[in-house]
């Protein structure tokens, strides 16, 4: 058997995904010696973009936010050698519709425009006045939709966060736990005591770095895809750093280090040894690559649930439907349909449909229809054809293009066992030093939270 590896490195990543990638990148920034084993035979985990017939489409996510300084450098770097070039959303992107009553309402920008709005009920719109002056809640597990009912009233749960919350997270609100699932609201409260008070506070009393200002918090794609993105950082960490197609990865502590067992794409089996291990990859598969985990522990941390995504794609040469001018539509639950929302692609970034056609991604499943996944690709279409026929306008369904894609594991549902989830994975890096535990487990499900991650675990390992 001949091993083409080298026998012994600093670190070893599991997963090439974004978090990986991203740890690979700041690794080979400070010179250190390391590997990324990935179970695929390509980079990119859930991002990859995929050029065909004239449309340019994401198979996973199609937008993140310049939402950290982590996002900042990371770009601002990798622009400056010529990687990759960050594409931000065109100006019709804060135009944003939500369905009420089968029509699409734009969801409000301002104070003028939530009063007129016929999204919430007259009397939430009164009660709002009263927020700033509404009591702090002292349960630190409550769900989003009690904190939301609590403090803005019930029709902004159901027409502002509950199509929010099915558009970022797939989830539902009643079992998504405020202070891990969307901290930045939990922290305005206990911070500030209110939502709009601190909202209006907050800017005015933080004081800012020259790098903080440049958190826009706008809307990002790639030049090309996102997947530029990960092919910017596989490149810069080295390719020769990646170990592709490895199967059956199983690490091991040892003494002073761990020995990281895998399988190669010829299937031979080889070790490695290594002084730190970082995972990178969902809670589910800790228990194929950490066996050592004790099974209490490992509960703790794999009971984490990951809801389940239909995306598709839909390319027409020549859209005839409803105007396309804004960044997308979410739908309440409360309306009851089959779809979770439409992203209006080709109207925010260029080059992603023919002239005079369109892009869209359609988001199906979720928390809420667990059951669409077991359709087949004819049952997801004929789908999508009955709510574009009511929803989009459109009189005859003929796409030139559509692709289906499946997410198993799409999106972390950060529950009330969220802390205890964290606690154990503390208790396990303490129980072996030179381990990490990251992934979207912990620290945020958006590719802005990965990139942060991915980063402290190479600062961490350094
Ligand atoms: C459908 C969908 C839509 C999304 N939309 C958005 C959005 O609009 N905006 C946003 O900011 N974020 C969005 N996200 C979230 C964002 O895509 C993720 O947070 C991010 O890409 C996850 O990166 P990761 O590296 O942590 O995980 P992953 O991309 O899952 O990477 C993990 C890697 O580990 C590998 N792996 C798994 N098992 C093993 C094993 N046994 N051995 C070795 N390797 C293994 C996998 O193959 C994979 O490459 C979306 C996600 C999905 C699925």
């Amino acid at each position: 058997m001949t091993q083409t590896t080298p026998q012994t490195t600093d670190v070893v990543i599991i997963g090439a995904g974004l978090t990986g990638l991203t740890t690979a990148y700041y690794l080979q920034k400070n010179q250190k010696e390391f590997l990324v084993f990935e179970k695929q035979t390509r980079i990119g985990g859930v991002i990859h973009s995929t050029r065909e017939n004239g449309f340019l489409y994401e198979n996973g996510p199609n937008t993140g936010v310049v939402g950290n300084t982590a996002v900042v450098e990371l770009f601002e770097e990798l622009e400056q050698a010529g990687k990759c070039k960050p594409e931000l959303a065109g100006k019709n992107v804060n135009k944003r519709f939500i369905l009420k009553n089968a029509k699409w309402e734009c969801m409000p920008l301002g104070p003028k425009d939530a009063i007129t709005t016929p999204l919430f009920s007259l009397w939430d719109k009164f009660r709002i006045l009263g927020e700033p002056f509404r009591a702090k809640g002292k349960n630190p597990n409550e769900s989003l939709a009690s904190f939301v009912k609590r403090r803005m009233g019930q029709s902004f749960l159901d027409y502002a966060i509950d199509p929010f919350i099915g558009g970022v997270y797939a989830g539902d609100p009643n079992y998504l736990t405020t202070r891990f699932a969307v901290p930045k609201i939990y922290n305005l409260e206990q911070n500030y005591g209110s939502l709009i008070g601190g909202s209006m506070k907050k800017p005015m009393k933080e004081k800012k770095t020259e790098l903080e200002k440049r958190v826009n918090r706008k809307t990002f794609s790639m030049e090309g895809g996102l997947g530029n993105m990960t092919t910017a950082l596989y490149e810069s960490a080295g390719k020769d750093k990646f170990v592709l197609g490895a199967n059956n990865i199983q690490v091991q502590p040892t003494n002073g280090g761990f020995q990281v067992s895998y399988e190669n794409g010829a299937g031979e089996s080889l070790v490695i040894h290594a002084k730190k291990v970082i995972s990178t990859t969902g809670a589910f598969v800790l228990e194929e690559t950490m066996p050592f985990i004790e099974k209490d522990l490992l509960r703790k941390i794999d009971s984490l649930i990951y809801t389940k995504v239909i995306e598709v794609a839909l390319g027409f040469n020549r859209w005839e439907g409803i105007k396309l001018d804004g960044f997308g539509g979410l739908i309440p639950s409360k309306e009851k349909r089959d779809i979770l929302g439409v992203l209006y692609m080709s109207s925010l970034f260029e080059g992603r449909a023919p002239e005079l056609g369109a892009l869209l991604s359609v988001f199906l499943g979720g928390v809420r229809r667990q059951d669409l996944m077991l359709l087949n690709d004819e049952g997801v279409r004929q789908i999508v054809e009955k709510e574009f026929k009511a929803l989009m306008g459109v009189n005859r369904f003929n796409p030139d293009f559509i692709k289906i894609i499946r997410h198993n594991h799409a999106i972390p549902q950060y529950g009330p066992d969220s802390a205890e989830r964290f606690a154990a994975v503390e208790e396990l890096e303490k129980m072996y030093p030179g381990l990490q535990i990251g992934g979207n487990l912990r620290g945020g499900i958006g590719m802005a939270d990965r990139i942060k991650q991915g980063k402290e675990l190479a600062q961490t390992a350094l």
